[in-house]
This record gives structure tokens, C-alpha cells and sequence, in this order.
């Protein structure tokens, strides 16, 4: 079969949800991947960050192969020997003492504004069924029909309706406008750190630290969507950690959760939040099964043994400062933290897309977020000497195209 043939496959026999680039992937290990036709290309996309730890990183695919031949599922009907595991290492990464495992990013989402709701109701005494979330204009947490409700983007929503009521929008970074949408009805304040799908949208410096203090001076808890900004992707641990003084109520987890190998998402909290789930309240078939959490808590170790935050850091302030120095027409900002980078290009530029076509013929994957941004987010594993490599294709790229 020919690359031609795959996508008319794909094209003809699946709903046309996503508009990829016409490479067919076979192959991948580490930052590189290979489509069928044996050509190499640097990933610069990471899926969404998921892939963070590399593809196919060795220690993680040794997991999932030992895991695979021991025990996969056992349903929460009962217990198991890794579930509890993973519980512990991941809540010292947290700091946190409660965690709920789901499977999709979406579906932690689902679950924390459930936790929040409940909190609301049963901690704060919001009157049933009047609780209110807000959440940031710009924002993505997914593509259920609640996540979809929580989003002011015409396309996520547009037909898919009648939406969950119970959110107010605010602007992203504006922490005035925060304080002013806060009511007694207000739960919680869901939004993420750095806005991923809408553009690498950084928030001001010293937002967070406001915002955190807003939540606690009106009882609001503060959930930190970090499912693409989390476990080292902005050089941080958690992407929240770049301003001082912020300790979000509700963590949520997912993507490099997993390394790529398996959907876990998770939900972390202290007692007096989760502890408020009893048994029947919520539920997944596969969440916390044995095999997603033996292959997380692999995900995880690899995360802190090979020091990708560290690296993240470090090789995000080298490649964002020799980003700065590219002259280009094209160019309205280039911006980002750690190896979370967009380049925002100006409206003339006619779209992100032709730059990440061009950028596909240079050997290296990229995908634009919100027609005129594209993303750079290379697995953390990557080197310096590698990074050299791309930036010399992304230069020529910016500098070149007409
Ligand atoms: C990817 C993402 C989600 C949704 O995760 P899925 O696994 O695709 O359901 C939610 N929030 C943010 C910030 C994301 O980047």
C-alpha cells in the first residue's frame, strides 16, 4: 500500500474530526518518526505533549510489555498491585493527598468540575444546582459535551447543543475581571496555566499569584488544567510553579501522564475535596487499571530520572532566545516556557499552515494551534545539538517564504 492509499482510507472510511498533514507515521523512537516511505522526521509536536519522554522510550515499552503479560484489567471491582503504586508516586510529585484516575484528558476535566460542583454544594453550601465554574475566553479542556460547554469557541460548539449550563467566561490573564465575575455561587475557577490549543498564550507575569489569592479570599477553588502544560513541559514541574504563592485546590493530569503509550488521566487533590466522593458517586471501567498505572508510574520516573524538567528549562531558554534572533516578515511574536513555544506569525502571513507544510519538506513535524500559531514542543528528551539542527530549518523556513 502506498501513502496515497492510507489517507484515502482514512479519508473515506472515518469522520473527518482533524485536518493532519498528509504524513503517513510507521516508525517512531525518541524525536524522530518515519513515515511508510522510510523518510525521517524530527517530531516537533510531541503529540500534544504527550509524547514527552520520547516515542517508544525504551523503560516505559518495558512496562507496558511486562504489565501486558501479567495482568491488564481488573475493573474497580477489585484491587490490584499497581493502582495503589501509582497513587503514591504521583501525589509526591503533587504534594497533594487524594488522586481520581480517569483515561482521557477530557474526562479529568469532566471529573474535576463534578468535584467541584460537589464541593460547592456539600462544602461551601452553593444552593443545589446553581453552582458556577468560570472559565477564561480562549480556553481548551476537551471535547465532551460539558468540556465543549466550558469553551466560548464557536466551532466546538456550534450544533452540538443544548450545552451544561452553570460557566461564565472571563478574559484570559485579567485577574480584575476574576474577582468582579466571583459570586456566591462561584466554585471554582477552572484555567490553564499556559493556554495550549488557544495559541501558547502566556499569561502576564504575577497573574497566578493574584488569582490564587482571589480564590482564597472568596472560598473558590482554584483547578489548574495542566493535562498539556504539566510533568515538565513549560520547565516546571507544573506550569502553575512560575509564579510565587500559588497553590492550586485541583490539579488535572493526563497526556505525558502516560508517555504516550496508553490514555491516563488524573485528578489530584487533598481529602477534604476528593474525600467527598463515596462509592457509586463516579466511575470508569478502565480508569486506574493495572496496566495504565504500571506504564505511568514508569512515565513518571522517567520524567524525574532522565531530569526533563531540567532540560525542558534549560534547552527552552537556549532555543527561545536564538528563535528571538530570526529576522523575519512573518513574524508577530514568538513567546513560550521551556520547550512550549509558539511562533505567532502575522495575519498577512496567510495562516500557519503552509509554514508547518514547508517545515514537513525540512524533516521536521509541526502543527499550527489557531491558524496563525505554530506550535514547538519536541520531546523533552531532545539535545542541544538537535535543537541546532531544527533551528536552522525553522529559520530558513521563516526567513524564506514568500
Ligand atoms: C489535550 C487537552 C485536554 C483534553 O485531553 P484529551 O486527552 O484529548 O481528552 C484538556 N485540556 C487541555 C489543556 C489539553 O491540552
Amino acid at each position: 500500500m502506498t501513502a496515497q492509499d492510507y489517507i484515502n482510507l482514512e479519508e473515506q472510511l472515518g469522520a473527518r474530526i482533524y485536518h493532519p498533514l498528509d504524513v503517513v507515521l510507521a516508525r517512531g523512537e525518541g524525536i524522530w518518526v518515519w513515515d511508510v516511505d522510510g523518510n525521517k522526521y524530527l517530531d516537533f509536536l510531541s503529540a500534544y505533549s504527550a509524547v514527552s519522554q520520547g516515542h517508544c522510550h525504551p523503560r516505559i515499552y518495558q512496562t507496558m510489555v511486562e504489565q501486558a503479560k501479567t495482568l491488564t484489567l481488573t475493573s474497580r471491582a477489585f484491587r490490584n498491585n499497581q493502582t495503589g503504586l501509582l497513587y503514591k508516586e504521583l501525589l509526591e510529585i503533587c504534594g497533594k493527598d487524594m488522586v481520581l484516575l480517569m483515561n482521557s484528558g477530557a474526562e479529568g476535566v469532566d471529573t474535576a468540575i463534578k468535584t467541584a460542583r460537589k464541593w460547592g454544594y456539600v462544602k461551601k453550601g452553593i444552593p443545589d444546582n446553581k453552582a458556577e465554574i468560570i472559565v477564561c475566553l480562549g480556553n481548551f479542556h476537551g471535547r465532551t459535551t460539558t468540556c465543549i460547554s466550558c469553551s466560548p469557541e464557536p466551532q466546538y460548539r456550534e450544533h452540538f447543543g443544548p450545552l451544561t449550563p452553570g460557566f461564565v467566561f472571563v478574559p484570559y490573564g485579567d485577574a480584575d475581571a476574576l474577582a468582579k465575575a466571583i459570586t456566591p455561587n462561584t466554585a471554582a475557577f477552572l484555567v490553564e496555566p499556559i493556554q495550549g490549543e488557544g495559541g501558547i498564550g502566556v499569561p502576564p507575569k504575577g497573574y497566578f499569584t493574584k488569582v490564587n489569592a482571589i480564590c482564597r479570599a472568596n472560598n473558590v477553588l482554584l483547578v489548574m488544567d495542566e493535562i498539556q502544560t504539566g510533568l515538565g513541559r513549560t520547565g516546571k514541574m507544573f506550569a502553575y510553579q512560575h509564579d510565587a504563592e500559588v497553590n492550586p485546590d485541583i490539579l488535572i493530569l493526563g497526556k505525558a501522564l502516560s508517555g504516550g503509550f496508553y490514555p491516563v488521566s488524573a485528578v489530584v487533590a487533598n481529602q477534604d475535596i476528593l474525600g467527598l466522593f463515596r462509592p457509586g458517586d463516579h466511575g470508569s471501567t478502565f480508569g486506574a487499571n493495572p496496566l495504565a498505572c504500571a506504564v505511568a508510574r514508569t512515565a513518571l520516573k522517567v520524567i524525574v530520572e532522565e531530569k526533563l524538567v531540567q532540560r525542558s528549562d534549560e534547552l527552552g531558554r537556549y532555543f527561545l532566545e536564538k528563535l528571538l534572533s530570526i529576522k523575519s516578515k512573518h513574524v508577530k511574536e514568538i513567546r513560550g516556557r521551556g520547550l512550549f513555544i509558539g511562533v505567532e506569525l502575522q495575519p498577512a502571513a496567510r495562516g500557519a499552515r503552509r509554514f508547518c507544510e514547508a517545515l514537513r519538506n525540512e524533516g521536521m513535524l509541526c502543527k499550527e494551534t489557531h491558524e496563525h500559531v505554530i506550535r514547538l514542543a519536541p520531546p523533552l528528551v531532545i539535545t542541544k545539538e538537535e535543537l541546532d539542527w531544527a533551528f536552522v530549518r525553522i529559520k530558513k523556513v521563516l526567513e524564506t517564504m514568500e
